[in-house]
């Protein structure tokens, strides 16, 4: 008996906005530490996960964000 099953606990995981970054909704600049919980279920459908050092703000408004899965894009507003 030597399996160790880690499937659940990385699903989980992988909701959780790891540290230093955030998930982001393109459609209404909202952001959340979680992918799905506290917000529109648009908004979890549309979540990209950013870092949270690259989110820049306009008068109190995102207005950018870089993605962490690919360096090169940004969100476009
Ligand atoms: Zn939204």
């Amino acid at each position: 008996m030597t399996h160790s099953v880690v499937a659940g606990a990385d699903k989980k995981a992988s909701d959780e906005a790891p540290e230093g970054t955030i998930w982001v909704c393109p459609a209404c600049s909202k952001t959340n530490t979680h992918r799905t919980n506290n917000w529109d279920t648009s908004c979890a459908t549309w979540a990209v996960l950013c870092r949270k050092d690259t989110l820049k703000y306009e008068d109190g408004v995102l207005v950018s964000a870089e993605a962490v899965n690919d360096e090169k894009s940004e969100i476009p507003w």
